[in-house]
């Protein structure tokens, strides 16, 4: 017979580090667009596996001296490749035992959500968006810190998630208690694009919980997480630079000259002009996220392994050492000094 605990082991067995199960009632009241119950209308659980991002992928940026394992390994690898071939393991489990397994992996949706015409009225557009960090919180396995990265008490805001919306009836684990996020704004003051809002948020009720989260300004952040800020992004040419100063400045991007002569915009000149993300584009479909997450993953991490609060412990420290910088940054602003409690 199959179970949720079956479920679990096997998904350890195949190579995911977490596994939550969620009941799909517990999708109530979300968005037309971002309800998965139209994509499995019989479907009865959601099955959350979760990929660690090993800390030493971010030891390069944080040393700034190699900053190709990250998004290699730590963005691409784990979403295109990794957690793809995970998925269809357990997939493969389900089906024999004669319930569908729809795999949904990060980047499923490559066109954006509502991008097609719907196929009737009572149908939500075509591709039906499945928000993950909700979804994580659906099956248990952690909570949405106030940076709006999902954290788990295992890795805190290291690891990408993946979803099995399947028929299967499974014991749903029960929702998590929260405590993680304590509001410490360190995401705040290491975001070197400025995009975290310490004071404005946003709020959503899922499973008669209600979640918070800051107000992200998704245009400084979809930017500067691939490029660094300028005193952070040693590939850089000088009017990239400008380009992302601009973007950091809160200058609308109509009022810039890339805004107004690139194709594309700002996000299409970063793609293709910004050599090394281009690269990381070209070769595997991912942003170079030659940030490193500085603030909503780096800053994050070293909170919660201040506080001794994740699974995941290590012998020594992250930051060691006073964080780089190119230069440039207003005082109070080049990174938060090692941390002395860890
Ligand atoms: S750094 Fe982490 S724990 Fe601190 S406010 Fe941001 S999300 Fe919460």
């Amino acid at each position: 017979m199959l179970t949720a605990e079956k479920i679990k082991q096997y998904a350890k067995a195949c190579g995911a580090d977490l596994v939550g199960i969620g009941s799909m009632d517990r999708f109530e009241g979300a968005p037309l667009q971002m309800d998965p119950r139209y994509i499995m209308p019989e479907g009865k659980s959601i099955i959350g596996l979760g990929f660690r991002i090993h800390r030493g992928l971010l030891r390069g940026i944080e040393e700034g001296t190699f900053f190709a394992g990250y998004p290699a390994m730590g963005y691409a690898n784990i979403n295109d490749v990794y957690a793809p071939m995970v998925l269809r393991e357990v997939g493969n489990l389900l089906e024999d035992e004669g319930y569908e397994a729809l795999l949904y992996q990060n980047t499923s949706v490559r066109l954006g959500s509502g991008a097609g015409q719907a196929v009737s009225p009572d149908k939500p557009r075509p591709d039906v968006f499945l928000h993950f960090r909700i979804a994580g919180f659906i099956c248990g396995m952690g909570e949405i810190g106030w940076s709006k990265v999902f954290l788990t008490p295992q890795f805190g805001p290291r690891q990408r998630l993946a979803f099995i919306l399947t028929d299967a009836p499974l014991e749903p684990d029960p929702l998590f208690e929260g405590g993680l996020c304590d509001r410490c704004m360190s995401c705040v003051r290491e975001c070197p694009a400025g995009a975290i809002s310490e004071t404005k948020s946003v709020k959503v009720t899922v499973a008669g919980r209600e979640l918070e989260w800051n107000a992200l300004d998704t245009y400084k952040c979809g930017i500067v997480f691939q490029t660094g800020a300028p005193q952070y992004g040693p590939f850089l040419t000088d009017e990239a630079k400008a380009v992302v100063q601009d973007v950091i400045d809160g200058v609308p991007e109509k009022e810039t000259k890339i805004g107004q002569t690139y194709p594309g915009g700002v996000n299409a000149y970063v793609r293709e002009q910004v050599a090394f993300t281009k690269r990381t584009w070209d070769s595997y479909h991912h942003p170079g996220a030659m940030d490193g997450a500085r603030g909503c993953i780096r800053a994050c991490m070293m909170h919660l392994e201040s506080r001794g609060v994740l699974e995941n412990k290590f012998h020594n420290k992250f930051r060691q050492r006073k964080p780089w910088s190119l230069g440039g940054l207003p005082d109070g602003a080049a990174g938060e000094e090692p941390d002395k409690e860890a």
